[in-house]
């Protein structure tokens, strides 16, 4: 059997009990509406693969992702009737794509319409824009007759401040529920992850969590409800003894005060971890805190063991990444802590 190369320094344990757990949370406090789950971008990092079985076992039936890249990346793992297309048919190739494989677009802009209609789309979602700015139909477009002419299973629209208490919040609703007396629809949808605690009201039909599910707390009201999902592990690939006044890593940036054992952790910016960690970064050994010394490289990181004089080459330790704890301390937000986990990490 020819030997394969497998990662063997880097892994991300994924919880998957706190997975299914946060998605049922996030789905009671939907109240009436059902939850999806917002899995673009690899499911934030996390793996996409990974996280749509275990999304899907816990009872989620609707999958958010960007791009047709990413819905056929877990296409054959649920009904790809349940897949939607955020960032809409971009091009002809997108229409053909998602028409052959019965993957519903989120229909995004006039342009969009004209090039799902032509084509002879069937059923697909479409987005109104109510404040955001961002992607789709201003609600001086409401009138379009092409809007008329699509089969619109969910109507959506997206909240620019669901975590803050702002009168904006308020604003969108109102435009939101203009849009669904405006067009007929199956379903209507409105609410991420902290539109969820904004009420009933922000709920409609179906909610769109993303950032929840991975353990990311964007609000207070959700703090008690939502567990770590992602813990990224690295292997110690050498242990050094320093003495005192010996420098550590690119631009000496760290000098030992006394003789210390250190461990080189195969863990760099370019895995997502990064220079923004050095000198402040903590990993952890059996709860042990194991702070980080000096700059952090591209491929790797030097710790201190002075809590782990067990710890020897090619142990594994866990890097702290609790979501709020994390991002207070980097000033990264909770989103890019976990889309940034890198290629490198076996999943
Ligand atoms: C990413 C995204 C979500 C999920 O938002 P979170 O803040 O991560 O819960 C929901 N809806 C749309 C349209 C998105 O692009």
């Amino acid at each position: 059997m020819p030997a394969e190369a497998l990662p063997a320094a880097l892994r991300l344990e994924l919880d998957g009990p706190a997975l299914a757990h946060n998605w049922a949370a996030l789905n009671r406090l939907s109240g009436a509406a059902h939850a999806g789950a917002a899995v673009k971008a690899d499911a934030y990092g996390v793996g996409a693969r990974q996280a749509v079985p275990i999304l899907h076992a816990a009872g989620c039936r609707d999958f958010f992702v960007t791009y047709t890249t990413e819905a056929a990346d877990i296409i054959d793992l649920v009904d790809p009737g349940q897949i939607v297309l955020l960032h809409g048919p971009l091009s002809a190739g997108d229409v053909r794509w998602a028409i052959d494989k019965g993957v519903r677009p989120v229909i995004n802009s006039p342009e969009q319409a004209r090039r799902w209609l032509d084509a002879g789309g069937g059923v697909c979602d479409v987005m109104i824009d109510t404040g955001i700015n961002r992607l789709g139909f201003a609600m001086a477009d409401l009138g379009d007759p092409l809007l008329r002419r699509l089969q619109i299973d969910t109507l959506h629209s997206h909240l620019a401040s669901a975590e803050e208490d702002v009168p904006m919040n308020a604003l969108q609703l109102a435009r939101w529920q203009e849009a669904r007396g405006l067009l007929s629809h199956r379903r209507a949808s409105l609410a991420n992850s902290a539109g969820i605690m904004l009420g009933a009201d922000w709920h409609g039909d179906l909610t769109r969590p993303g950032l929840a599910l991975y353990g990311g707390v964007p609000c207070p009201a959700l703090a008690g409800e939502i567990r770590q999902v992602v813990r990224p592990m690295a292997a110690i690939m050498q242990v050094r003894e320093l003495l005192a006044g010996d420098a550590v890593g690119y631009n000496s940036t760290f000098i030992a005060k006394r003789p210390m054992r250190v461990g080189v952790v195969a863990l760099g910016y370019a895995d997502g971890y990064l220079r923004c960690w050095s000198a402040k970064g903590t990993m952890l050994s059996a709860g042990r805190p194991l702070a980080v010394l000096g700059r952090v490289s591209m491929d790797m990181t030097v710790i201190d063991l002075a809590n782990g004089p067990d710890l020897r080459e090619g142990d594994w330790i866990e890097i702290a990444y609790d979501l709020p704890a994390a991002s207070a301390a980097s000033g990264l937000s909770q989103y890019e802590l976990l889309t940034l986990l890198g290629k490198r990490f076996a999943r």
